[in-house]
């Protein structure tokens, strides 16, 4: 579907994590199936002393299921540059390589600049790469940027403002990650693509949504980040409100950049935005304790023993729109509980009437489950098999197996090639991190001024037992045990 693709990337941060992890088998896969071969080149810069040589061998080490001769055929086309982005010079010998780079591999001018890097940098970068003409008059110049964008309005605002001086919203491209993954981009396929969904999808069929993001992992390596982020910041405010963007937006006009964008605009402009008074009865904020061999968050290192970040965050959603007016969406997420898991689960209204006298129906329940294994059921109620007239409830599953085995591609490998295609859908625009903010800010500020204190849950369980009553308040029950 995709067509060879010439570009050379420029990537900030090019000895960091996220750079070795994820971008460069990223990139190799992209490699592999012939969408960049000949006409790309990578320079990777940071302040490290590397050379070609050491940088080359650093992208090999990311590849450990490559084949040596073809991951260094791929190798043969990184770059290092050592120098710090505050330094106007570096830019100078940047432009250089570069242009020399372009030269050589007949890209054509078009640049992709990846800010793998503290977001501080961003705005010194965006200028310079302006300033010292760094972007091409040939080809496109488009920036991609790593979360986290800004920890607040005012600080995201200022860092829009920083980068859009010199770029154009077109060739800004936020990344979520989420956005990549193949079931999260499934939402819409299932919504759209079904009118047996499409013409339920709203409150007089859905009772409840519930999204749950669960980590297995602690803090880990970023306690420092974490300590000041917490849950809210750090899955709130892009991954789980762009999944209820996803699932409460209206039917786009086309599937289209354009016309998706404004609607999930619209979905995260119609969110409640909750008084302080309100907060407390709507969100829950909790921390992990020591259970089951595992220390507890205010013992890992780096973290101040008094520290009162949340690792844990549940809430109830509520959305202003025609459709959504009335149907709570729950929501929760945290680290150290008892699975990684990404899922969403659309709980629908019960049958009006009783035919089934004195029978309990289940509920009928959609589940899109993104992670781990990315699959979809339905759970119905059937007929017993035998005498009498009985019901059960049985699942419909549609999992990877009776997809033909096709292999997934990871997220940053499917971002990686809308970029180089210019297609934005999968990129967050950035009135959706504003209004997505400006929910988050109200919570944050009530928990700012709040005297509650953090509740608490054991390592290895699925949360405090106030997000629990969060549903149970309302009749409801988390339907992923
Ligand atoms: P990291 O490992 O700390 O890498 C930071 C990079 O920036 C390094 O290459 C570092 O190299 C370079 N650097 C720092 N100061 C510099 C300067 N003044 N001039 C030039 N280079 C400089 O961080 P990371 O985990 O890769 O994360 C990068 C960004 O992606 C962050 O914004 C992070 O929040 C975001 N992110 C990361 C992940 C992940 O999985 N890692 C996931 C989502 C988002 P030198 O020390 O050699 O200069």
């Amino acid at each position: 579907m995709s067509t060879k693709q010439q570009a050379l990337f420029i990537i900030f941060g090019g000895t960091g994590d996220l750079a070795k992890r994820k971008l460069y088998p990223a990139l190799f896969a992209l490699y592999q199936k012939g969408i960049i071969n000949e006409h790309f080149a990578v320079i990777g810069t940071a302040r490290r002393p590397w050379t070609d040589q050491h940088f080359q061998a650093v992208v090999q080490e990311s590849l450990p299921d490559a084949k040596a001769a073809v991951a260094k055929k791929f190798d043969a086309h990184f770059y290092y540059q050592s120098h710090n982005v505050n330094d106007t010079e570096h830019y100078v010998t940047l432009k250089k390589l570069a242009q020399n780079l372009d030269e050589k591999y007949q890209i054509g001018g078009n640049r992709l600049f990846y800010l793998a890097m503290s977001p501080r940098f961003f705005g010194t970068i965006a200028q310079h790469l302006k300033s010292q003409a760094i972007v091409t008059a040939d080809g496109y110049n488009r920036v991609i940027i790593e979360k986290p964008f800004g920890h607040d309005y005012t600080s995201a605002a200022e860092l829009n403002q920083s980068i859009s001086k010199y770029f154009s919203e077109d060739d800004v491209f936020r990344i979520d990650h989420y956005l990549g993954k193949e079931m999260v981009q499934n939402i819409l396929a299932i919504r759209f693509g079904n009118n047996i969904f499409n013409s339920l999808w709203n409150n007089r069929y859905i009772d409840n949504l519930q999204i749950t993001l669960s980590e297995s992992l602690g803090v880990e390596e970023r306690a420092g980040y974490y300590e000041t982020a917490g849950a809210l910041r750090d899955m709130v405010q892009n991954h789980i409100l762009q999944i209820v963007s996803l699932l409460t937006m209206k039917m786009p006009t086309t599937y289209s950049e354009t016309d998706i964008r404004r609607e999930k605009i619209c979905a995260l402009k119609s969110l409640k935005v909750y008084q302080p008074q309100e907060v407390a009865t709507n969100f829950v904020r909790a921390q992990y304790q020591a259970a089951t061999g595992l220390k507890g968050y205010r013992q890992e290192d780096q973290i101040a023993p008094d520290s009162q970040t949340e690792t844990f965050v549940a809430g109830k959603l509520l959305v202003a729109s025609e459709n959504f007016a009335g149907v709570p969406i729950y929501i929760r997420t945290g680290k150290r509980l008892r699975q990684k898991a990404t899922r969403i689960d659309v709980v629908f209204k019960t049958v009006p009437g009783d035919i089934f006298a004195k029978q309990d129906l289940a509920d009928n329940i959609l589940t899109i489950e993104v992670e781990p294994e990315g699959k979809v059921s339905l759970q119905l109620n059937v007929k017993k098999i035998g005498q009498g007239y009985q019901l059960q409830e049985q699942q419909l599953d549609l999992s990877p197996e009776n997809r033909n085995g096709e292999q997934i591609p990871e997220a940053y490998e499917k971002l990686l090639l809308d970029a180089l295609m210019g297609d934005a859908t999968n990129f967050t625009h950035w009135e959706e991190v504003a209004y997505s903010w400006k929910f988050v800010d109200a919570i944050r500020q009530a928990w700012d001024q709040s005297q509650q204190p953090l509740a608490e849950y054991p390592c290895g369980s699925m949360g405090p037992k106030q997000a629990d009553e969060l549903l149970t308040k309302d009749h409801r029950h988390w339907i992923y045990k």
